[in-house]
C-alpha cells in the first residue's frame, strides 16, 4: 500500500460534492420543512475511477442513463452504491437492466409493459423492491419522452386515465416495484428563467391531483402502499403518503428545491462537461 496521496482529481470532486450539498443545504433551511433532499450524482461518460472518488468521498447514490455502461460500472464498484437509472428505457432492455441487484431506482418509467418485464426479472439478491418514478413531460417537447401532467383543465381526458392506470398497474401488479413519485426534466428555457419554474410548478401540481385519486382509490378502499410518509409541516407532526419528486438538475437545482423536489440529478456540477456522442 502507498502511503496516503489523494490525487488532484479526487480532492477537486471531493470539493464539488462538498459545494452541491451546502447549496443543496441553504435552500432546504429556507423552505417549509420536507424530507432531506438526495443528491443523484449523474456520472454518464464519466469514468468508473470518477465515481469511486466520489464514493470515498461519502457519496452513495449515482445516476446513469445508458443500460451497458450502468451494467459494466456497476459489476465493478461497490455493491452499497444506490444506482438510479435515469436514462430512456427501451422496454427490450429492462429485464437487463433488472438484473443489478443494486439498481436502486428508475426514474423514468412510461410504460406498463416496462415495468412487467422490471417487475418480474429483478435480480433474486435484492432487499427491496425496485422504487419508481413515472417520468412527466411537463414541457410538452417532442424531444423528450413522458407521459402527459395533468392540470384543472384536463377533466377525465385520455391523458388522466394513462398515468393513473400506470399508477395502479404499478401499484397492483407489479410486486416488485414501488411508486415513488414523478420526475421531468424541464425545458432549457424554464431552467434558465429568474422566476418560478413552469415546468416543477406543472410536476408538483400533478403530484397533488394524483395523490388525491390515490389516496381516495388504492390506499383507503385497497389498502395498498405507494410513495413514501413525509411530514408536510401542517403541525400536526404527523405523516402522509406523499408521492416523491425527481426534478433539478446542475442549472437548476436550487430552483428545483425551492418548488419541492426530493431529489437533485447533478452532473456537470460535480463531474465538469461530458463528452458527448452528439457533441
Ligand atoms: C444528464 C442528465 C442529468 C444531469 O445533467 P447536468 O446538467 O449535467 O447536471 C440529469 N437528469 C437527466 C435525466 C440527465 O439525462
Amino acid at each position: 500500500m502507498s502511503t496516503n496521496t489523494i490525487s488532484s482529481r479526487a480532492q477537486e470532486l471531493s470539493e464539488n460534492i462538498y459545494h452541491v450539498k451546502s447549496l443543496i443545504s441553504q435552500v432546504e433551511a429556507s423552505r417549509p420543512a420536507r424530507r432531506p433532499v438526495t443528491l443523484v450524482a449523474v456520472s454518464k461518460y464519466k469514468p468508473a475511477s470518477d465515481i469511486l472518488d466520489c464514493y470515498n468521498a461519502g457519496q452513495r447514490d449515482f445516476g446513469e442513463n445508458y443500460v451497458q455502461e450502468f451494467i459494466d460500472k456497476a459489476k465493478e464498484l461497490p455493491a452499497d452504491i444506490r444506482w438510479h437509472f435515469i436514462g430512456t428505457l427501451q422496454s427490450n432492455k429492462a429485464k437487463a437492466l433488472a438484473a443489478t441487484p443494486n439498481l436502486h431506482a428508475l426514474h423514468t418509467l412510461t410504460s406498463s409493459k416496462t415495468a412487467t418485464l422490471l417487475s418480474k426479472n429483478l435480480s433474486p439478491n435484492r432487499t427491496s423492491p425496485l422504487k419508481v418514478f413515472i417520468q412527466i413531460n411537463t414541457s410538452h417537447e417532442d424531444s423528450k419522452s413522458g407521459l402527459s401532467p395533468l392540470s384543472a383543465s384536463d377533466g377525465d381526458g385520455e391523458d388522466r386515465e394513462t398515468l393513473i392506470s400506470l399508477c395502479k398497474h404499478v401499484i397492483r401488479d407489479c410486486p416488485g416495484l414501488h411508486l415513488e413519485g414523478l420526475m421531468t426534466i424541464g425545458s432549457i428555457v424554464e431552467s434558465k428563467s429568474s422566476e418560478e419554474n413552469k415546468d416543477f410548478a406543472r410536476l408538483s401540481e400533478t403530484k397533488s391531483r394524483l395523490e388525491e385519486t390515490l389516496r381516495s382509490t388504492l390506499e383507503e378502499a385497497e389498502g395498498l402502499i405507494w410513495g413514501e410518509e413525509v411530514i408536510d409541516g401542517n403541525g400536526d407532526g404527523k405523516g402522509r403518503r406523499q408521492l416523491l419528486l425527481s426534478m433539478g438538475m446542475s442549472s437548476d437545482f436550487e430552483e428545483a428545491i425551492r418548488q419541492g423536489s426530493d431529489f437533485v440529478r447533478v452532473g456537470t456540477g460535480i463531474f465538469g462537461q461530458r463528452q458527448t456522442k452528439s457533441g
